[in-house]
């Protein structure tokens, strides 16, 4: 049976303008096959079992032509399979979606668009530029800068651009003479806005055209670079002044060339570099089910961010040691009633510790089960999801870490002992934690005398190394600027992962002490909230950015 192909749009690199349609199809593809140009983001939503083509390799010499790109659709069609076919902003333009369709056609493979937000109207809205303003100008035209010969593209150098301008001296521009095949002077007549895409390397010769063209050399122009990411910047000049200005700013591509009055309005509707987070590409590491609600709220900052699978959460699955808990346990008997082989608390260091001690137990046991035993957290995303499941938690410390924890717990239990001698000897505490979990909790805990702890692995976390973005050659571009960490053990597995990279580069922002330490100890710059809250956590980081943008 034949499979199917989507042609989606990934849209300019924001990951708010990836459309819900989009997503959807992207969620079910079995294979996906993609640009140089999609954003982070959208990449990083593919699901990890999909098969992952990377066609547009730019740096790498192994780049897909555009027949193999058009086979490699067929082929896995042919296959049976799902296959998405992303591509920056929209399919359509200038994306040669066309020509991948035609060997679809062809064969009679069924095949979907869905449109995606394009960068030539996406990045001046995200520069302040409207495309059309009543009081400037009633048209937008948008025309490739790239330059195409004999059925093969391939981009030009700026400086065969210049050197071609100085070929065709004063000679006047005749609609091809260089090369491009655009019609200056029938843009100039419209005096509408124009918008050139793939047009940074031809920019001298797309200026000199419009020149000759008659156009005004102080018609307002704009080079907009890397729009709607963390990277957007952007250059505003005139006709005449804008490859001057461009290169002393050092635009690189991607970029778009916006011509027209309207770039005018770009100062006064600037909006983007406004938000508290503008400007800054934060990396996430958490494990991947917890990552969504920080990452939303660092994005609805203005912030772009790169969400690591750097680890998952492998449950223990059988766990003898736990079976044996609630077996030589079998009902948690209350605290007063002295009932030898109970437990007398349970203490979870994480949400992801809560998840994975409810997975195990809620299919072969009663809730009530646990009815009699006190529970302790660290924090507050620990008690939150306690409470998904319908139970409040009995003590947190007043710093959230694991050493406090472990200190005041003891405390507690001390204090309990003298003031009451109803209670049991030895006090049984149970952990069930990660396998690499920290020793000072446990060691604080000792500290109390006559306790016994079981400290009993659920879950093992193992790194994921194989990324679909190269997180490793951000860091030592220095692209990313903040990493965030919520436990000492995710700082562990990063590092782990990014062995070698130069750590100093990025500076880690940090939930608490521990973490803090961790992240230290691995060369990165530092910060720590001033709570273990995610809120805490959230503000440290925006913190960090308007100081940054003080220096
Ligand atoms: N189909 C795409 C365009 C593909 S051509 C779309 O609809 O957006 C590639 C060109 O798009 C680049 O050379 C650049 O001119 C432009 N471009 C794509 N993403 C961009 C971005 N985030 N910022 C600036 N220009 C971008």
């Amino acid at each position: 049976m034949a499979g199917k192909v989507w042609l989606v749009g990934a849209g300019p690199g924001d990951l708010g303008l990836f459309t819900i349609k989009g997503l959807e199809v992207l969620q079910k593809a079995e294979v996906v096959v993609y640009d140089a140009l999609i954003g982070d983001a959208v990449l990083t939503l593919i699901p990890d079992q999909v098969e992952k083509i990377n066609v547009g390799k730019r740096a790498g010499n192994h780049r897909m032509t555009q027949e193999q790109i058009n086979l490699t659709l067929l082929e896995q069609a042919q296959a049976g399979k799902r296959v998405v076919r992303l591509k920056g902003g929209d399919p359509f333009l200038f994306g040669r979606g066309g020509e991948e369709l035609e060997l679809l056609v062809e064969n009679d493979i069924p095949y979907e668009i869905v449109p995606g937000v394009t960068s030539a109207f996406a990045v001046p809205a995200y520069n302040g530029i409207p495309v059309t303003h009543r009081d400037f100008t009633s048209s937008v035209h948008i025309i490739t800068g790239h330059r195409r010969s004999s059925g093969n593209t391939h981009s030009i150098s700026r400086a065969e651009a210049s050197r071609s301008i100085n070929t065709a001296g004063g000679a006047g521009s005749l609609s091809d003479s260089d090369g491009l095949g655009i019609d200056y002077e029938a843009l100039v007549r419209t005096k509408g806005t124009l918008i050139f895409l793939m047009g940074l390397s031809t920019l001298p010769v797309i200026m000199r055209g419009l020149l000759d063209a008659g156009i005004s050399p102080d018609t307002p122009a704009a080079v907009l670079e890397r729009g709607t990411t963390a990277g957007q910047r952007r250059v505003l000049a005139t006709v005449s002044t804008l490859e001057e200005e461009t290169d002393r700013a050092r635009i690189k591509a991607p970029a778009i060339i916006v011509v027209g009055e309207v770039c005018r309005l770009a100062e006064s509707f600037a909006w983007a570099e406004k938000r508290p987070l503008a400007g800054r590409k934060i990396l996430l590491t958490r494990p991947k089910e917890l990552i969504s609600e920080m990452a939303g709220r660092l994005r609805r900052m203005g912030a772009e961010v790169l969400e690591m699978p750097a680890i998952e959460t492998v449950p223990i699955q059988p766990n003898p040691a736990l079976e044996d808990c609630f077996q030589k346990y079998p009902e948690g008997t209350a605290y007063s009633q002295k009932t030898a082989g109970r437990i007398d608390w349970m203490v979870f260091t994480s949400p992801t510790g809560v998840r994975i001690f409810m997975d195990w137990f809620l299919p072969d046991h009663d809730i009530r089960a646990l009815a009699g035993i006190r529970i302790a957290v660290i924090g507050e995303g620990s008690a939150k999801k306690l409470r998904q499941y319908g139970i409040r938690c009995d003590f947190v410390p007043t710093v959230y870490d694991g050493e406090t924890l472990g200190r005041e717990l003891a405390q507690k239990i001390r204090q309990e002992r003298e003031n009451s001698n109803n209670i049991p000897a030895p006090v049984r505490v149970l952990i069930p934690r990660a396998a690499i979990g920290s020793r000072e909790l446990v060691e604080e805990l000792e500290k109390a005398g006559d306790i016994e702890i079981l400290d009993i692995p659920t879950y093992t976390t193992e790194y994921v190394t194989e990324g679909i973005v190269d997180a490793r050659q951000q860091i030592e571009n220095g692209e990313i600027h903040y990493a965030v960490f919520t436990s000492a053990s995710t700082v562990r597995g990063f590092s782990a992962v990014m062995e070698g990279a130069d750590m100093s580069r990025i500076k880690a922002i940090c939930i608490g002490r521990q973490t803090r330490t961790a992240a230290e100890a691995q060369g990165m710059q530092t910060r720590m909230a001033e709570k273990a809250t995610l809120d805490a956590l959230l503000d440290a980081v925006v913190q960090c950015a308007a100081e940054d943008r003080n220096t």
